[in-house]
């Protein structure tokens, strides 16, 4: 029913309908309208702000069920903040998307979107209409990109110093999470387990081949790579081995891997089953027996050494299996399975006449891990050949509780995908801050030499690419503002991008000694999320949520 409605223009021309009805409820439109949203995304910033960089702070999450989460993840804390202003939420994505891509800048991109929004809103105060701004911030970002292009230094070129840079920018990544005490462990198992696992061909890490496995219990200084698959299992008999080598004269510990169920079919009849004397339930248990018998001749004369299964056996199953040398393990997830398949080469077998040689998996290890003086137990599928072609290996982490083990699995997370992108794209750029101040520079320079309105945008855009390091500084315990003159001049005067803010105390600025790097396509990657984002808010005048009232 429209009779009560209007069409009016907004400044823009594009029309819009007012309803009366609703002309008591409060309505924001044009420049009230950005205001608030602008203030929305501050206050989620302000939230993650204080995270960023090494000497970041921790957030404790509460769920509403209680659960608590440590974490230093800025798409993290994002994820589980309850937020109900819609824009609030777009930085919440915002973060995901640059999670889902890069893994890692999660904190950094939300600060610099939120700076840039902050640096839109005085442009826009100042009269400078909200698509021009967007526009001038658009031509500042892609002067920026170039200069970070300009600035990256390629650490590929020489294959035996790359390892160590790969190792060094893990470590960067790891500064500011919990294991900071450990980074050099975790950073080693980052590049020791993408190194692993990686397509040198294609430069490209499938992180389906690497496995984090929490567990908690003893330390974090506990965490170790493992070559191949790790299984919560052990043996199905106590009297099983502890460890399968290989037979004499092979090479390999042989598996099946099964997904039939050892236990006898039951008799197909509709009938009951009457066991009326001794000599039938005798028979019974001659014909259980025999398919027993049968099952495990299959298995034997494939020549498999191991039975990996995905369903139980009862009692009388497990004896003859060990009976009969054949160690089991019983009730492995589908999942695992299908890991076990890729790691060992394997194929699952769903029936026991399906079972031959050639589809066997093959490992050079398999043993129980046991911790300490505890009575947990682990099974390891271990697999020390190098010429196997898909390999799989398991960061298993430990750690004293629950949330020390997830902090630390998402720390690695972190910095598996640093290495990863660092073995897609070998550029890096300076850390600290050192690349957005370089970036910061050259747009400010530009701005110099603009005579129209774009100057104030591409002014506004270096102020916002100057928070990073500012933060930086400001979460260290210096002063923000000199700090960063402190290093604009340096880097000015020696004409070098590499002097950023020297978080840890080392006595020295200069990141390139430091070794303080982020991979190229990460930054890139936050100035084209934040600069996208902040151009969408710009654009929006009115949030209408259907169902409810307007903003
Ligand atoms: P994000 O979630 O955005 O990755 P972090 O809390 O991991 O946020 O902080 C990353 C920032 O900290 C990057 O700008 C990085 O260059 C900087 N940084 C990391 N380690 C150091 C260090 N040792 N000295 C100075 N800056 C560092």
């Amino acid at each position: 029913d429209l009779s009560n409605a209007i069409v009016a223009q907004d400044e823009m021309g594009r029309p819009f309908i007012i309803v009366k009805d609703q002309g008591n409820k409060k309505r924001q439109h044009g420049l009230e309208a950005k205001k608030s949203h602008i203030l929305a995304a501050r206050s989620v910033a302000s939230i993650i702000k204080s995270s960023l960089g090494p000497r970041g702070l921790d957030k404790i999450l509460i769920s509403p069920d209680g659960d608590i989460t440590i974490t230093n993840d800025g798409a993290t804390i994002l994820s589980q903040m309850e937020l109900d202003n819609e824009i609030a939420k777009l930085l919440v994505q915002l973060s995901k998307s640059q999670d889902d891509e890069i893994g890692d800048g999660t904190t950094g991109v939300v600060v610099l979107a939120s700076a840039l929004l902050d640096q839109a809103l005085e442009l826009i105060e100042k009269g400078i209409h909200p698509i021009k701004v967007a526009n001038g911030f658009d031509e500042a970002s892609k002067l920026a990109i170039e200069t970070l292009e300009m600035t990256a230094t390629d650490v590929a070129t020489d294959k035996q110093q790359f390892q160590e840079h790969l190792f060094k920018a893990a470590r960067t990544s790891l500064g500011s999470k919990i294991v900071s005490k450990d980074h050099d462990r975790f950073a080693n198992m980052a590049v020791d387990a993408v190194t692993a696992v990686m397509d040198s061909n294609r430069k490209d890490v499938d992180f389906d081949l690497i496995k984090l496995q929490g567990r908690v219990g003893g330390s974090i200084d506990d965490s170790s790579l493992i070559n191949g698959v790790v299984l919560d299992k052990d043996f199905s008999h106590p009297q099983m081995p502890t460890e399968v080598l290989p037979k004499d004269g092979q090479k390999d510990v042989k598996l099946a891997i099964l997904t039939c169920p050892f236990e006898p079919p039951k008799p197909k009849t509709k009938h009951k089953l009457d066991i009326s004397s001794v000599e039938e339930y005798q028979k019974l248990q001659t014909y259980e027996q025999d398919k027993f018998k049968e099952m495990i001749n299959y298995v034997k004369e494939a020549g498999a050494d191991v039975v990996i299964c995905q369903w139980g056996f009862d009692d009388e199953a497990n004896h003859l299996l060990l009976q009969n040398d054949l160690p089991a393990v019983r009730w492995v997830g589908g999942q695992e399975l299908e890991q076990i398949a890729i790691a060992t080469n394997g194929r699952i077998v769903p029936r026991f006449q399906d079972l031959s040689t050639d589809k066997l998996g093959s490992c050079s290890r398999i043993y129980e891990m046991e911790f300490g003086t505890t009575k947990d137990r682990m099974l390891v599928i271990e697999q020390k050949e190098e010429a196997i072609k898909s390999k799989t290996v398991t960061c298993l982490i430990r750690g004293s509780n629950k949330m020390i083990v997830d902090e630390a699995q998402r720390a690695l997370h972190d910095s598996l995908c640093v290495v990863r992108n660092l073995v897609r794209d070998s550029r890096v750029v300076y850390g600290g801050g050192a690349a957005e101040v370089c970036m910061s520079r050259a747009v400010s320079d530009e701005a110099d030499k603009q005579r129209g309105i774009d100057q104030y945008a591409f002014r506004g855009f270096a102020q916002a690419l100057d928070t990073i390091p500012m933060t930086l500084a400001e979460n260290s315990g210096m002063d923000p503002i000199k700090t960063l003159s402190s290093i604009k001049s340096r880097q000015i005067k020696e004409n070098v991008s590499y002097f950023g803010i020297d978080c840890l105390g080392n006595d020295s600025s200069n990141m390139k000694e430091l070794f303080v790097v982020d991979p190229f396509i990460g930054k890139k990657q936050q100035i084209l999320l934040a600069t996208q984002l902040c151009r969408m808010i710009l654009k929006i005048d009115n949030v209408i949520i259907s169902g409810k009232d307007e903003y």
